[in-house]
């Protein structure tokens, strides 16, 4: 994994590879590295879907080799829907395989000429890329059984719907997962937008005749993959929880903390959660013939995936996530677990994340456009982003576009990014987060519910200010070092309980890329990633009035705790000083 691949999809004889050694980029990796990238290479000020931005995939530092856990995907570049620096990262098999075939980062760079619609396929005789229309305006479902029937069904795909093509805001990057769906996405940002606008359709990698990576200390990192692997099955959240009912275990646990938004955010508690829960789920996929336990990359020991079957048996989706469970379940107060599938398959299929899609519904509903709980006018207006109608180009444009065409002032979002699952005054830790990501509102860039609401990693109490800018600090360090590992996130609750878990993070690190990392080390990686995003987005126009929730979230108590946001400005303003 020592090349980085160009593709300048804007040189003037049709797309230009070029090969070359990761050079300063040496010992990056996942995050670490598309942000490196980003902030390096890209100007902070330019248009988001011009020739100066770029799209940057890197798997992790242990992507691709024997490491439980260690198959996700870095996608960077500047935001359209923030204007800030992004990165999302996936599940699926891209990055396993994409380390494999020897490539730390593949980076598209330029704007192409007309309208092209470019397939990449890449293996181990090199790189071959057409302009193939007749994938144009395909869904990611048909557009991956077409790549199948060509190229077979062990490779792995990263493509983009209508959304991208359409470059929308809020346009996602799919990966197909172990059975070839395209169902684990890039989600935020818009990064499929920017996909979009280098005229890339499909990425197909396919590892044929390539060796997984081996470690530099075999023995060692033996040694260390079993700790680990026992580490991540003992813990009750990823042993237990994660894979008996997948993210969607969170259901229940938020709504009785009162975090559980409904109807765009008016209270924290939904009286269809029970209807809509994790347990409830896992058991319709069971008798249905689906999985409630299931992995979405090779080598996932945590398995928190499943498949949702629909009423007759058939595949309909993977089991929905507990974000798209929320965003368009009791945020759009819609307890209909069925129609929560439908549009989960939707979103996976237009290329749409479904966090921005859920918020975004939700406003049209507060607007009075659709009432809330209208499972057909949800349906029909997702549907509508696909066709390209001119709503639909608002909706899929996200929460900020769709308030402002409703005219409403209710649009939960920090630097343009719509809010996950988790109500900020009612668990004060991730209103942190959200405020002062670099990515705008993300629940994955620190995620305090591990101490406000589970107690892992020790206890803040969630309805106080107290506590909470040191914890959303700490995990948005930790989240940032761990990203760039290409570790599935999850692993943090073992991690941040089981001292003798994060040792074997590390030394599976160290032993395979025969280093003597410490803690600090790894802190340290983390605090540089996130120095460099802020630095981007301090260029890019950002200052500290950006790190801010919407003032509605000062102002208006939400049941039952009846709290309002209660962390001061001045101390959001810390957060970064270490
Ligand atoms: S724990 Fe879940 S999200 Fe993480 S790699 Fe496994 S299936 Fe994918």
């Amino acid at each position: 994994m020592d090349t980085i691949v160009r593709i300048d999809v804007g040189a003037s004889k049709g797309p230009k590879v070029t090969k070359e050694g990761v050079g300063s980029y040496a010992g990056l990796g996942g995050r670490a590295l598309t942000s490196a990238v980003v902030s390096k290479e890209v100007p902070p000020l330019c248009h988001p879907l011009g020739p100066e931005n770029k799209l940057v995939f890197a798997p992790g530092l242990l992507s691709g080799t024997a490491a439980g856990q260690s198959g996700r995907i870095s996608v960077g570049c500047k935001s359209p829907l923030t204007g800030g620096i992004k990165e999302a990262n996936a599940g699926g098999q891209a990055a396993q395989v994409m380390a494999r075939l020897g490539y730390a980062a593949l980076i598209l760079e330029g704007a192409p000429m007309g309208n092209p619609c470019y397939l990449v396929h890449i293996d181990k005789n090199g790189i071959k890329i057409e302009d193939d229309q007749s994938l144009k305006g395909l869904g990611n479902y048909a557009l991956v059984e077409v790549l199948k029937k060509r190229y077979g069904d062990k490779v792995a795909c990263i493509s983009i719907g209508q959304a991208g093509e359409m470059r929308l805001a809020a346009a996602s990057i799919a990966c197909t997962d172990m059975e070839m769906h395209p169902t684990r996405h890039a989600g935020r940002g818009g990064v499929g937008a920017v996909m979009g606008a280098k005229g890339v359709k499909a990425i197909v990698l396919d590892d044929e005749g390539c060796a997984m990576r081996s470690p530099k200390d075999p023995e060692k990192f033996k040694a260390a993959n079993k700790v680990w692997v026992e580490g991540l099955r003992k813990h009750p959240v990823t042993g237990g929880g994660l894979p008996n009912f997948g993210t969607n275990v969170l259901t229940n646990i938020i709504n009785e903390a009162g975090g559980f938004l409904t109807r765009n955010f008016r209270t924290g508690q939904f009286e269809g959660a029970s209807k809509i829960s994790g347990e409830t789920c896992a058991a319709l996929e069971t008798n249905r013939g689906g999985l409630a336990t299931h992995g979405c990359h090779r080598g996932c020991i945590i398995q928190c995936s499943g498949i949702y079957n629909d009423e007759h048996g058939n595949f309909l989706t993977k089991q929905p996530e507990y974000e798209t469970v929320w965003a368009h379940g009791a945020n759009c107060g819609i307890d209909d677990m069925d129609v929560i599938a439908r549009l989960d398959r939707l979103d996976d299929d237009i290329g749409l994340d479904t966090i921005e899609m859920g918020a975004t519904v939700a406003i049209a509903m507060d607007a009075g456009y659709i009432p809330f709980g209208d499972t057909a006018g949800a349906i029909r207006l997702i549907e509508e982003v696909g066709k390209g109608t001119p709503l639909g180009r608002i909706i899929g444009s996200g929460a900020v576009a769709t308030a402002k065409a409703f005219g409403i002032e209710r649009a939960p979002v920090v630097k343009g990014q719509a809010m996950p699952a988790y109500d900020p005054r009612a668990i004060q830790g991730m209103g942190v987060t959200y405020a002062t990501s670099t990515m705008g509102a993300d629940h994955t860039a620190g995620y305090a519910v591990t101490a406000n609401i589970l107690k892992v990693g020790g206890f803040v109490d969630p309805l106080k200010p107290d506590g909470q800018i040191e914890l959303s600090r700490n995990l948005q360090i930790a989240t940032a070092a761990i990203d760039s590992t290409g570790m599935c996130l999850f692993i943090a609750f073992a991690v941040l309980d089981q001292p003798e878990t994060f040792q074997a993070l590390i030394d599976l690190i160290n032993a395979f890329h025969g280093l003597s990392l410490t803690a600090d080390d790894v802190t340290a990686l983390g605090k540089s990633v996130l120095v460099n995003e802020r630095n981007f987005n301090k260029a890019a126009g950002f200052t500290k009035e950006d790190d801010r929730l919407p003032t509605y979230f000062t102002r208006e108590a939400i049941a039952p705790h009846n709290v309002t946001f209660k962390v001061k400005d001045a101390d959001l303003d810390k957060v970064f000083e270490w």
